[in-house]
């Protein structure tokens, strides 16, 4: 059975147990997916934000770190932090598969049977977007196997150019 679900939308208006948010080392918010979750989830999730702040200084890249989701139709937010695009000698195809890892890693830890991912460092931090998408259908495929507790991953792009090159690669490996 296909567990992966391709979604052209906002991610704020997909109901699942967790929404995955990119977020930035600071995690206080920021442009592009991060601040339509902030927006539309409401302060309660800064709040949260702010105290894993406190304790432990931010996020790192590849990292993610857990909160409630506020007003969005969720229950969890998991914040991960991918890389900016540099020049692809700066690791950083190991850290956006990373980023992926370490939300399926707090999926598992809390129960996570329907999660949302948006296209993690695409937007403002210029990862291209096939090896993005190849990087994120490679590590959300293995976890799959690995947890059959997942009912559902969402991948929910937000720009046609993402909506479509996922399309493809999916097929291709349908077919395959
Ligand atoms: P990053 O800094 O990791 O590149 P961005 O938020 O700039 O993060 O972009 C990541 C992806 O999220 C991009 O593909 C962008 O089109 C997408 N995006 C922006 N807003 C939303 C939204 N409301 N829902 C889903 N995806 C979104």
């Amino acid at each position: 059975m296909n567990k992966i679900a391709l979604l052209k939308e906002d991610i704020t208006k997909v109901p699942a147990d967790a929404i995955v948010n990119a977020a930035n080392t600071s995690l206080l918010g920021g442009g592009g997916v991060d601040g339509a979750i902030h927006r539309a989830g409401g302060p309660a999730i800064l709040a949260e934000c702010q105290k894993i702040r406190n304790r432990q200084g931010g996020c790192k890249v590849g990292d993610a770190v857990i909160t409630t989701a506020g007003n969005l139709p969720a229950k969890y937010v998991i914040h991960t932090v991918g890389p900016h695009w540099h020049d692809g000698r700066h690791d950083e195809e190991t850290l956006l598969k990373n980023a992926y890892l370490s939300c399926f890693k707090l999926v598992e830890k809390y129960g996570i049977h329907t999660v949302s991912f948006p296209n993690i460092s695409t937007g403002i931090y210029r990862f291209p977007k096939v090896l993005a998408a190849e990087i994120a259908l490679g590590v959300i495929n293995q976890c799959l196997r690995d947890n059959p507790n997942i009912e559902q991953v969402n991948l929910v792009c937000f720009d046609q150019e993402n909506y479509d090159l996922y399309l493809k690669i999916m097929d291709e490996q349908r077919a395959n």
